[in-house]
């Protein structure tokens, strides 16, 4: 389908509501019904239309037909958060005696949904390093009912190969899910490569203005039928409508802004890799990135978002760096307007910090739509600083 169709016609069907161009934000609970029989089909069938907004609204159903496009997926369904389009997926795929293989290092929440959350529920994961296929494999029991995948990883940019897993996940009867947040699906189709769901933070770049949390996970009908009947509408972490229609407003720009931000982060990782005071620059398409064969291979670009680190890095270092910034804000989250930094070691306690591991010293950096002058004036005075 032609992207342009996705996001400006997909799903809106403005004879409906005046011929308005923008789509109208129904802002109800519930819905009425004229007659016995009238709702007593629409209570047997919830996934069929409008009848409560924590299962289906008219806002989100146009976001839902764009979102399912823009992956190729039969179907969609949004959440409140991009962590509950990942938590609500898997809780709805396994019981108690489950196994799974997940990559090593996911995102935070991610971690602790399998490391802690789920065993309370008698399921276990073992975490692998998913670079190396055969690994997964290895990792597989006869209890594996689901493989998850985190490519690339948001943090490091560890990628799996996509096609190579699933076909073995297919082998066995497996279930295959990724957060494809990083690349979103302008950059990175997983459906496409055979992989089952595909998750994303809606926050990030779909999103894209730093002012609403949101996930969605795309798959096929009968798969989002059975999280949406029972986990979906068990836990109840749906989207309001009014966010919904931020998103919608925010994936009419979404390729202008990822090709502004890709050419930012172009030009930013040029001049980082020049610098005599950075180590290493992390990008899955960095001439130095030990995957880049793999990266080209699945992904058509990679966005604004790389980690460096320092020379001779200290923690004191990594710190005075962080702190001199004065554009380049010091937050948590990306994929939105405004560039932003991350150094690993604040999410570490300072006990623990531990300069010989390189995930502790890496420094997270966000590119967004600033001019790439602008950013990188900030972090050679930063640099100085060093
Ligand atoms: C932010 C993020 C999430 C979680 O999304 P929220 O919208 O914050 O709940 C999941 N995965 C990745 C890779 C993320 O960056």
């Amino acid at each position: 389908m032609d992207i342009s169709f996705i996001l400006n016609e997909l799903g809106e069907e403005r004879e409906n509501y005046f011929n308005a161009i923008a789509p109208p934000i129904i802002q109800t609970s519930n819905f009425k019904f004229n007659t016995v029989n009238d709702f007593r089909n629409a209570l047997a069938d919830e996934f069929q239309g409008n009848l409560y907004s924590r299962g289906f609204n008219p806002t989100i159903d146009i976001l839902r037909k764009k979102l399912a496009a823009l992956d190729g997926a039969e179907d969609a369904l949004v959440f409140g958060s991009g962590i509950a389009a990942i938590t609500i997926p898997v809780l709805a795929l396994l019981r108690a005696g489950d196994e799974v293989v997940c990559v090593e290092n996911p995102y935070s929440w991610t971690i602790k949904l399998f490391q802690d959350f789920l065993p309370k529920f008698g399921i276990k994961t073992t975490f692998v390093n998913g670079s190396q296929v055969q690994e997964i494999e290895n990792a597989i029991s006869p209890k594996t009912r689901l493989i998850f995948l985190e490519s690339p990883n948001t943090f490091s940019f560890d990628v799996q190969d996509l096609s190579a897993i699933a076909k073995i996940a297919k082998a066995k009867n497996i279930i295959t899910m990724i957060d494809n947040s990083y690349c979103s699906p302008l950059y990175q189709q997983p459906i496409a490569y055979g992989i089952d769901l595909v998750a994303q933070s809606a926050t990030k770049y779909l999103a894209g203005h730093s002012d609403v949390l949101a996930g969605v996970v795309t798959g096929d009908r009968k798969l989002i039928k059975q999280i949406f009947e029972k986990e979906y509408m068990n836990i109840g972490a749906s989207l309001a409508p009014q966010n919904a229609w931020l998103l919608l407003r925010g994936l009419r720009t979404l390729p202008i802004r990822l090709e502004k931000i890709t050419a930012n982060a172009n030009k930013v990782i040029e001049y980082l890799e020049q610098h005599e005071k950075v180590e290493s620059v992390l990008y899955p398409f960095s001439k130095n990135s030990k995957q880049l064969d793999l990266a080209k291979k699945q992904m058509k670009a990679c966005g604004g978002l790389l980690s460096i680190i320092l020379k001779e890095a200290s923690l004191q270092k990594i710190e005075t760096f962080c702190n001199s910034l004065k554009h380049i804000l010091m937050a948590v989250s990306w994929g939105g307007y405004e560039s932003l930094i991350i150094p690993a070691c604040a999410g570490i306690r300072i006990t623990d910090f531990d300069l010989q591991q390189q995930r502790h010293t890496l420094i997270r950096i966000y590119v967004g739509l600033e001019e790439p002058e602008y950013l990188i004036k900030d972090l050679e005075q930063a640099l100085e600083r060093i």
